[in-house]
């Protein structure tokens, strides 16, 4: 069922609902004030008729036996003040002694728990159906000299109170029926109103996946209501896929590319060592280490793709306290016997602990240093140091290579990267060390900046939080 839909169902339920309330309540109270008033005008009326009986009644020796024998006369009944009334005096048999001359032959229907509740002392009043009509009777009984010596009897038609509560009743009936079809039809407007700017976006949507274009966006409707906000927030998702998209396409040419030269130089060689030189000795050690050489390198690409996917797919790190100076020597001692043409030196050191990954950790130090190595001619040296600088610890790699050119510095970064792209890959890179490392170092709340000038050397600054005193 469409939102549309039951938008205007529940419009309609909730207004007739409040209608019918409404009603039930007028009626109600109508209802109650119209009888009010009506059982009102009967006691008053049965009071005084009571009252000039009692007048005539209580003066004689033996008042039952003069009302039984229907010597008592009512007073006449002011038809203009009071219309629909009637009245009548019973004996204490219940048999009639007297009635109202609007009454003509008929009589005002005395009930047995009427009759009972009278003799008892008590007054009643109650509807009655008579001829089809109802009839509000009033019984009380004549008491003289603490006797009952017969029943007053007043009633009064209820034909005018229904009537008027008959008629009330259909017009709230038709305008309840009125009410709900205008909520039908409103209802339905507003949620076409209300839903248009929806379709529109959905429309729109449409068009992008069918078109498979994600550089399309929805144009804003209007103010900056509810569907302005989801318009928003459904273009900016569109950008991060579009980034995201574009990303990924990038990495997988890039990737693909840079597995097709190895694998070229491996099939390149494979032949040679087919077409004989397998066996010429020299020839064939030769094809055997460039093979052995590209599928090192393939190998560190696909590693570093695995690395990036496992940033990509946000997996969580290790967090445990690790002794940065330590690290620092490792990866120093390391640094040295791997580069045997440069100087590597051990600079500044304090002692410094941090939180996180230490495989992680290495991995982004080795990156730079291997780097610093590579872009660093022979008799080069590279430096490392560490500097507590509360919260902060700043490891800094430098060295006196070849530096990067100020155009290059702000994508180095990226993935594939490379400033110079023959003498990077003849370094043996995969352009995929920078990325790496400041993945990792972002991953621990820090950030890697680069200060470098060409044919002066680089440094590579790692800032990382300092681990608290309680870790
Ligand atoms: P690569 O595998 O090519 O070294 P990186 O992501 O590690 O890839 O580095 C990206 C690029 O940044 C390199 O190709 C190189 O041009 C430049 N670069 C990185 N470190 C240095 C450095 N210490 N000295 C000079 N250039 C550097």
């Amino acid at each position: 069922m469409s939102i549309r839909l039951r938008l205007t169902i529940w419009y309609s339920l909730l207004l007739t609902l409040t209608l019918g309330l409404l009603s039930i309540v007028l009626h109600t109270v109508l209802a109650y004030s119209l009888m009010t008033e009506v059982d009102q005008s009967i006691a008053d009326r049965a009071t005084q008729v009571e009252e000039s009986i009692m007048a005539v009644v209580a003066a004689r020796s033996d008042p039952a036996v003069y009302v039984t024998q229907g010597r008592v006369v009512l007073p006449p009944i002011d038809v203009f003040a009071a219309p629909g009334m009637y009245m009548q005096l019973l004996a204490t048999d219940g048999t009639l002694v007297s009635r109202s001359e609007n009454l003509a032959q008929q009589q005002l229907p005395l009930t047995p728990e009427a009759y009972q509740a009278a003799l008892r002392g008590q007054t009643t009043i109650e509807t009655v159906l008579l001829d089809d009509v109802n009839l509000r009777v009033l019984t009380r009984p004549l008491v003289v000299q603490e006797r009952i010596v017969g029943l007053v009897q007043a009633g009064r038609s209820l034909s005018e109170v229904d009537a008027a509560l008959a008629r009330l009743r259909l017009f709230l009936t038709a305008g309840i029926l009125l009410g709900l079809v205008a909520a039908i039809a409103g209802g339905a407007l507003i949620a076409d109103r209300a839903l248009a700017p929806i379709d529109r976006v959905i429309r729109t949507a449409q068009q992008i996946t069918q078109a498979k274009d994600l550089g399309r966006r929805i144009a804003q409707p209007g103010p900056p209501d509810e569907v302005g906000r989801l318009v928003t927030t459904f273009n900016a998702m569109l950008d991060r896929l579009e980034t995201l998209f574009r990303a990924q396409q990038r990495l997988v040419a890039d990737a693909s590319h840079e597995l097709r030269s190895p694998l070229t130089a491996i099939r390149g060689n494979v032949d040679l060592l087919w077409r004989g030189a397998a066996d010429d000795p020299p020839a064939r050690d030769e094809a055997v280490a460039a093979i052995s050489d590209e599928t090192t390198r393939m190998s560190r690409l696909v590693a570093d793709l695995l690395t990036l996917a496992q940033a990509d797919a946000g997996v969580s790190m290790i967090c445990e306290s690790v002794e940065l100076d330590a690290l620092l020597l490792d990866i120093y001692r390391q640094a040295r016997d791997r580069a045997p043409h440069l100087t590597v030196r051990l600079g500044h050191e304090d002692q410094a602990v941090v939180r996180g990954d230490p495989d992680r950790l290495r991995q982004l130090f080795v990156n730079l240093t291997d780097n610093a190595a590579n872009y660093t001619p022979p008799g080069g040296t590279v430096t490392l140091s560490l500097w507590r600088d509360e919260p902060w610890v700043r490891v800094d790699v430098r060295d006196t290579g070849v530096g990067i050119d100020p155009a290059d510095q702000p994508h180095i970064f990226e993935r594939f990267y490379r400033a110079d792209k023959a003498r990077c890959r003849a370094a043996g890179g995969t352009g995929l060390g920078l990325a790496i490392a400041q993945w990792i170092a972002q991953a621990h709340d820090g950030r890697i900046e680069v200060d470098s000038a060409p044919g002066q050397g680089s440094t590579f600054s790692v800032w990382l939080p300092l681990a608290g005193d309680d870790d």
